[in-house]
């Protein structure tokens, strides 16, 4: 993986270091994406692109910061505290994607700064006592069928007010999933209803944490501010440890 490929073609302007496919990929989606921002009369550069690393190692990523990515996206902090330590010198920004317990929202605050997966007025108080100025996105549940994690719709205008009233977090706006078996157009446009409702309350609570692989040119055509983007761009991933 780490090993510079003997076939380059197509990744010419890659770094050595960095492995020709990943490179391909890397390019290939950076070009989708601005394809697709396009297509909706939109500049790509008003779209955040996280590649989800999550159960890949800290030299991958090394690689991706030598292809020019700056945000990265993990889910699972016993997995991402020690490849986040060993990279504390790359100029990453850290973003938390996964389902997220109280009791580690301190510890997941020490690296990441940007929250995605708020979905409760209690992981609101955690991340509130971990004392840091820390970016939030509400989760927002789009499959009624709750457990899955985040905040069934009927809430999320409480749940804002909760973040609101810390005086510490900042709102930045709504982050979902498409529902398994559902249109992820459709989804994401209802993801960009509740955020109008959101920004009712908070006018500057405007972004959409949405799109992964296999929908992020419908989430930009519904006004995706950031994908968060893992296979597409990493390959397949590792099983968890
Ligand atoms: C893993 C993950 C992603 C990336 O998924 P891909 O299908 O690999 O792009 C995005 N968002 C969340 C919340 C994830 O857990």
């Amino acid at each position: 993986m780490t090993q510079p490929s003997e076939h380059g073609e197509g990744a010419s302007e890659a770094p050595r270091s960095v492995d020709a496919a990943l490179a391909q990929r890397y390019a290939d989606v950076t070009g989708r994406i601005a394809e697709a921002a396009r297509a909706a009369g939109r500049a790509p550069d008003e779209i955040t692109t996280i590649v989800v690393t999550k159960f890949h190692p800290a030299s991958l990523v090394r690689q991706l910061v030598q292809l020019g990515a700056q945000h990265v996206g993990e889910s699972r902090h016993q997995d991402a505290a020690p490849k986040a330590a060993e990279l504390a010198g790359e100029p990453l920004t850290w973003h938390f994607v996964g389902q997220l317990q109280s009791n580690k929202a301190r510890a997941v605050g020490e690296y990441c700064s940007v929250i995605h997966s708020v979905d409760r007025t209690s992981l609101v108080d955690a991340l509130h006592r971990a004392e840091r100025p820390l970016d939030v996105f509400l989760e927002l549940d789009l499959s009624g069928q709750p457990g899955r994690g985040g905040v069934q719709p009927e809430h999320v205008e409480a749940l804002a007010e909760s973040v609101l009233q810390s005086g510490l977090l900042r709102l930045r706006g709504l982050m979902a999933v498409a529902p398994l078996g559902a249109e992820p157009r459709e989804a994401f446009a209802r993801l960009r209803g509740y955020s109008d409702r959101v920004r009712a309350l908070a006018p500057e609570a405007s972004e959409l944490s949405a799109g992964m692989s296999g929908d992020f040119a419908e989430a930009i055509a519904e006004g995706a501010t950031h994908l968060r983007i893992g296979t597409a761009i990493t390959g397949e991933r590792p099983s968890p440890r």
